[in-house]
Parts: C-alpha cells; sequence; structure tokens
C-alpha cells in the first residue's frame, strides 16, 4: 500500500513549493488509494508558532487536502513522539551503531586544521556514555541511494563523516526523528524538496541501520523566479495564502503548482485535478528548475474565472464586495466583470462605482481624460441623456452624435464621460455601465465633473 507524506515545518508562511510537494503526495495517494499522512514537524520549540500550523492546515485545506478526504491521515505533531526517537537512539548505541561524542567543534578544527574537515572520529572507540550521540558512517564502499528523479547515485562513504543524530541532552536531531517518523508512519514513498537530498545517503544509513527497508525517494526540482533565483520567501511572494486573498481560485492554483516539474505528456496546460491525478507519475517529474512565473499563473485564474458559472463566479466575488452593495445590481454587470478579472480582487474596483455615491477618481488619471474641450462633450452628453432612451446602443449613438460635433471619434469622446462616471480610465464597457448606473445618477456625476 501507497503510504506517503508531507512533513512541513511550522516555522513561516506556507510556501508555495511545500504546496507543490504536498500536491504530488497527494496525487500518489489518491490515485492509488493510498494514504497521505501529514506530519507537523514540530520540534524545533524556537521557531515554531501555533499559527503557523493553523496556516498550514488551512492553505492545505484550500487546495483540498484536509480529513474529509478519505485518502488523508493525521495530523500528527512530530513532538509527541520524542519518546520514539529517543528509544531509536539508545537501540543505535546499544547495537554500536553509533557512540558518544564530547568533542566540540574547536576541538575538531584543532585536530584537523580545518573549519570545514568532517568529524574525524575521534571518540568512536572510547566508549563514551555521555555526549552527542554519533552514527558510525561506514568507511569504505558507497551508499547507493535510489531516486526516483535522479535515478541511481552513489555516495562514497569515505566523504560521509559520522554524523550526530542526537544532542548532549538526548534530544533527537531532525536527521533521525525525520526517519524514525517515516519507519514507524510505515510510509512507502518519500516525496520531498531537493534541498534534502544531501540527507538522503545518511537516512537511508539509518532506516536500514533499524532494521528496514528505505522507502522509495523522490527529491523535487527547485522552483525559481524569472531571474533563476530560488524563491525565496524575502525576495518573492511565497505565500499561499496571499493568492488566496487576493483571489486566485484554488482550482487554478493546484492546476499551475502541479505543472510545476510535472506536465501530462502532452500540451495540454489547463486541466482540472480529476484528469490531473491519473496521469500522474514520478517518472515524468523533470528535474530542471521549475519557473515559477506568476504571469503564467494569472491567465490560469483567468480562464478559470471565466470558466465558472455565472452564479457560481457571483458567490465567489462576495469577499470583494462590501455586505451593504445591493445584489442585485452587481447581479446585472457580473457577466461583464467576468471576462474581464484576472484575480478575484479586481472585481472591487470595476464596479464599486455602482455602489458609492462618488466614484473613487484617480488625479492623475482624471487630469488626462480632461483635456480642454472634454467640458464641451459632458455638457452636450448631459443634455442628451436627459431624453435618450435608456439603453446602451441609444447610450452609445448619442455620444457618436455629441462627440461629432465637437469633431472626435467616440473614442476619444468617451474618455472624459468614463472618468466623471467612474472615475477610472479603464473598466467594464461604458454604455452598458451607463445603463445600470441609472439616468439620474449618471446625469449627477457629469455635473459634478462640470462643477
Ligand atoms: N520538516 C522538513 C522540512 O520541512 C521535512 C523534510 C522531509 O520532507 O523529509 O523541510
Amino acid at each position: 500500500d501507497v503510504r506517503v507524506r508531507f512533513a512541513p515545518s511550522p516555522t513561516g508562511m506556507f510556501h508555495v513549493g511545500g504546496a507543490r510537494s504536498a500536491l504530488f503526495n497527494w496525487a500518489l495517494a489518491e490515485q492509488s488509494g493510498g494514504r497521505f499522512v501529514l506530519r507537523i514537524e514540530d520540534t524545533d520549540a524556537a521557531r515554531n508558532r501555533p499559527e503557523w500550523t493553523a496556516g498550514i492546515i488551512s492553505a492545505l485545506a484550500w487546495i483540498g487536502i484536509s480529513g474529509d478526504s478519505p485518502y488523508f491521515e493525521g495530523p500528527y505533531f512530530q513532538s509527541a513522539y520524542e519518546a520514539q526517537h529517543r528509544e531509536a537512539a539508545a537501540l543505535l548505541r546499544k547495537d554500536g551503531r553509533a557512540y558518544h561524542c564530547t568533542c566540540t567543534r574547536e576541538d575538531v578544527k584543532a585536530r584537523t586544521g580545518s573549519e570545514h574537515q568532517g568529524y574525524d572520529g575521534h571518540c568512536r572507540d572510547l566508549g563514551l556514555t555521555e555526549g552527542a550521540l554519533r552514527f558510525r558512517t561506514p568507511d569504505e564502499g558507497v551508499t547507493v541511494v535510489e531516486d526516483a528523479l535522479r535515478g541511481t547515485v552513489e555516495f562514497p562513504n569515505d566523504a560521509m563523516e559520522d554524523f550526530v543524530i542526537a544532542r548532549g541532552d538526548g534530544s533527537p536531531l531532525f536527521v533521525l526523528a525525520n526517519v524514525v517518523d517515516d519507519v514507524e508512519m510505515r510510509i512507502t514513498h518519500v516525496v520531498r524538496g531537493e534541498e534534502h537530498f544531501s540527507n538522503t545517503p545518511k537516512q537511508q544509513l539509518l532506516w536500514r541501520a533499524l532494521g528496514h527497508t528505505p522507502p522509495i525517494w523522490a527529491h523535487l526540482p527547485v522552483i525559481v523566479n524569472e531571474k533563476r533565483q530560488k524563491l525565496s520567501k524575502r525576495r518573492d511572494k511565497v505565500a499561499l495564502e496571499s493568492y488566496r486573498d487576493e483571489g486566485y481560485l484554488a482550482e487554478a492554483m493546484v492546476n499551475y503548482l502541479m505543472l510545476l516539474g510535472w506536465g501530462p505528456g502532452d500540451d495540454r496546460e489547463i486541466m482540472p485535478w480529476s484528469d490531473m491525478v491519473p496521469l500522474f507519475s514520478l517518472k515524468n517529474v523533470n528535474l530542471s528548475p521549475a519557473f515559477f512565473d506568476e504571469k503564467k499563473l494569472r491567465a490560469f485564474n483567468g480562464e478559470y474565472i471565466r470558466a465558472l458559472p455565472l452564479d457560481i463566479f457571483i458567490d465567489r466575488c462576495a469577499p470583494w464586495l462590501d455586505p451593504a452593495w445591493d445584489r442585485e445590481t452587481f447581479t446585472r454587470v457580473a457577466e461583464l466583470a467576468q471576462t474581464r478579472v484576472a484575480v478575484l480582487s479586481e472585481i472591487t474596483a470595476n464596479v464599486d462605482f455602482l455602489f458609492l455615491p462618488e466614484p473613487i477618481h484617480d488625479q492623475p488619471s482624471w487630469d488626462k481624460a480632461m483635456k480642454p474641450g472634454a467640458a464641451d462633450i459632458l455638457s452636450g452628453y448631459a443634455s442628451r441623456l436627459e431624453t435618450v432612451n435608456w439603453d446602451p446602443e441609444s447610450l452609445k449613438t448619442a455620444l457618436e452624435e455629441v462627440g461629432a460635433e465637437h469633431g472626435l471619434k467616440l473614442g476619444k469622446a468617451q474618455a472624459p464621460v468614463r472618468v466623471a462616471i467612474t472615475g477610472r480610465t479603464v473598466g467594464l464597457p461604458l454604455f452598458e455601465s451607463i445603463e445600470v448606473l441609472g439616468r439620474e445618477r449618471t446625469l449627477d456625476r457629469l455635473h459634478t465633473a462640470l462643477a
């Protein structure tokens, strides 16, 4: 039975790279009817915060990974298993696979003459009963790691130092705790970020020393920005929550994240989760860095928004509409807005002019639109609007005629009218907007602009 896991450390906002790893694991669990174990690696008390844990759990649920699914197991908290980690350390010590060591960094440096030299094995056979616990690595030969993406990789054992698995106070290190939990949770595939590849030979030695067959390893390619730099939380927008809060749809996000390193094998890009799951395979994951292209993600999101049934689109817009704004009025422009926004948060600026007593305008747009002659257009149009038929076609013809009287094409004549009415230079189709705004309010705004 396939048992995969996702093992985040709750030390910050939940990263899009973490979300990609989680989704690849989720696809493996779902396609095989296996299990996805969520394990919160919360052993670094100084850096953990409960709100980061809550953030991870809610962000995962947003992209569809939660206890609502039969494939989900957990969350487990690593800190609850410290007794097992200590037990494993004691067992390795008893079997002679690990030994205590009291050397300081300075001691090692004094002996080897270098800061970068690994541990020299000084305490190996001293039979000490206290100090940090080091795992005794083989002196010769190679440790062979089979990685589902990289194939067979050999790590020479003489380059692998006797590494620390528990501190002097007995508290276990990541490298051990992570393996012990994977063993206990009967994990079959460890699919995680490339940054952990260098831990893998050590961890594989630990799996064997604890008497178990190592899992299938797969280390996913790094995710980079447009400058080919590894995505970083200081430089790039990496928090999954920030995409959610800007009005990205979970389905678009999931689709896009799945394509960071994987593809269905043809040129399809927009495809629902249910189509991707059966096609997903670690063998098709590309090793080269995956470019996180925000522009492309936006384009995906726009496509997903346009594909929503209108009533669902209207529901999804709710968080970006003031609850005091009349739903009926919004419904009248929703279809026009749906084709124009790439992220849902953009809806607000497209429709606020319908609900606010005065349109919000910024001075540069205003000045740009209110060229000399603009006043003639506004007043000419205002007088037509007193009597014109209130439908987009007639509203348009009226403005065409006013423009013609002043030697202006429709496009030029529209600019001051749009700014006077909506406050902005771009937005929903103008004459539909005027129709919904109504005669009285439109006239008010034209007169205000003229004053
Ligand atoms: N807690 C580790 C991390 O967040 C997990 C590594 C792993 O998946 O094994 O990087």
